[in-house]
């Protein structure tokens, strides 16, 4: 495995939110499970220190980030502040196409919920807001929403894990119609409070139980090696590693 598919697995691991905050990724384990040299995970570990999706601390090591109420509302102001911004430009913006597009998602994510299939509603709430960032066109733009989304992401990761910390699928269908009739104040205005209410609706964790075994976690993002008996299984979960 080379460095961009171990930076690419654990991306994905980290932006699910699947480890609780201040775990270790020591370069030891990590070197083992990976089966590369300490040298490449040391290298990976920077790349993604840079990019803030962990916190990597002068001799003392890598870690996941750790949840701070006063982080939380930073991040979740910033958030508002840049997709109330995507949403009003995008209600000007929009082609009927981008219409149908976002149309079609916001449909599936209430098939998803109406069925039950959690991962695969979680994974596509998340989504939704990452498509209007990309339908700026603007990768400035992109860069930011997913390293805010992916804070939260994270962040949310800590507080109790329940329907109403997370996004509203209703609360999505208000933000698509007011995109969707151009109403750029209206557009905006449903992504603020949107997620205003995501904010509200977390709850902190009575206590933070010890997360799953780092070796667990990472082979349920790594590319599945896809043995025919167990294909189905492996390429759903690949499918929602990739979110
Ligand atoms: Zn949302």
């Amino acid at each position: 495995m080379d460095e961009d598919q171990i930076h690419a697995t654990l991306s994905r691991m980290l932006l699910a939110g699947r480890l609780p905050g201040g775990t270790k990724l020591g370069e030891h384990r990590l070197a083992d499970i990976f089966g590369v040299s300490r040298e490449r995970i040391r290298k990976v570990l920077h790349r993604l220190g840079h990019e803030r999706l962990i916190e990597v601390v002068k001799n003392r090591g890598a870690f996941t980030l750790a949840p701070d109420p006063s982080e939380v509302h930073v991040v979740f102001e910033a958030r508002r502040i840049l997709e109330g911004g995507i949403a009003a430009h995008l209600a000007d913006t929009l082609s009927p196409d981008q219409v149908e597009t976002l149309r079609a998602h916001v449909d599936r994510e209430s098939e998803a919920l109406k069925t039950g299939d959690r991962r695969t509603w979680l994974r596509l709430s998340a989504e939704f807001h990452f498509l209007l960032a990309a339908m700026t066109g603007n990768p400035v733009i992109v860069q930011q929403a997913r390293e805010l989304v992916g804070r939260t992401t994270m962040l949310v990761a800590f507080y109790e894990n329940n329907a109403g910390a997370q996004c509203g699928c209703a609360e999505h269908r208000t933000i698509f119609r007011a995109l969707a009739s151009g109403e750029r104040a209206r557009a905006g205005k449903a992504m603020s409070a949107h997620l205003a209410l995501i904010e509200t609706r977390l709850r902190p964790l009575a206590c933070v139980d010890a997360g799953p075994p780092l070796e667990d976690v990472i082979a349920e993002f790594m590319e599945p090696p896809s043995p025919p008996a167990r294909t189905r299984r492996k390429a759903q979960m690949k499918a929602e590693a990739q979110a």
